[in-house]
């Protein structure tokens, strides 16, 4: 993803990643689309569940996703979409159906919980889904540049960075923390504050505001915000519960 600013005619845009943001199906792709993997000189693997199918809108994305996650609860057998056809489709280019802004926590690595393979998925990650510029222009890279039709913002169970936030906010130990840690706490506290009162779990409380709070900043983004109103990318907030595996939608 270096390199990548180009100065378009239209203002300074990202143009993906060497050649591989073009919005072209490629015959390779088109097969994989029709159930038909493309031709290889290596192993053929068994077909996967998360092999590609034609995703045009948010919608059908998000029943994509779904249907990823419930293999995964249900414990799937299958190899994941990683087989050596799979890297060779994908290898030109690539046609990524959703992109998914999660938590850096290692019991919710974003592919496997939605039964993914490679080029399925834009997955951006930082702890409690925190932004920055760094954050939000990777999630507009893969609404705006590699097309995304759906965007997921995914809070989890149990989050640690919302915990510590609140040990944090409620130590006054803010000014105490090291290195960039202090702009994590700062940057969730928002949602910690918000459901000071609520009644319910507090950290439970404070991941679900925390989704709400950073879809409402990503709608305020000057690339994603147009790309929603326009019907081109679906923004959906979602919750990984740690203890079943289920990703529950907002
Ligand atoms: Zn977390």
């Amino acid at each position: 993803m270096l390199g990548l600013l180009a100065a378009g005619a239209t203002g300074a845009v990202l143009t993906g990643c060497a050649d591989d943001a073009s919005p072209e199906v490629t015959p390779a792709a088109e097969q994989i689309a029709g159930g038909t993997l493309p031709p290889t000189t290596g192993p053929t693997p068994p077909a996967s569940p998360s092999a590609p199918s034609a995703v045009v809108d948010g919608n059908q994305a998000m029943r994509r996703l779904l249907e990823g996650n419930a293999r995964f609860v249900a414990g799937r057998d299958e190899e994941l979409d990683e087989g050596i056809a799979r890297r060779v489709a994908v290898s030109k280019a690539q046609h990524p159906f959703a992109t998914v802004l999660g938590c850096v926590d290692s019991r919710v690595p974003i592919e496997l919980v939605f039964d993914q393979g490679l080029g399925d998925l834009v997955v951006v990650r930082s702890a409690g889904e925190a932004l920055d510029h760094s954050v939000t222009g990777s999630v507009e890279f893969g609404v705006a540049e590699l097309h995304t039709p759906l965007l997921v913002v995914l809070g989890h169970q149990r989050c640690g960075a919302l915990d510590a936030t609140i040990k944090a906010l409620d130590s006054e130990q803010r000014t105490a923390e090291a290195g960039e840690l202090g702009y994590i706490v700062d940057t969730l506290a928002p949602a910690v504050r918000q459901v000071a009162r609520k009644p319910g779990d507090r950290l439970t409380n404070a991941v679900h505001a925390n989704v709400d709070l950073v879809l409402a900043k990503l709608r305020q983004s000057p690339v994603i915000g147009p790309l929603e109103k326009s019907g081109k990318v679906k923004l959906v907030g979602a919750y990984y519960e740690l203890d079943t595996g289920k990703v529950h939608v907002s």
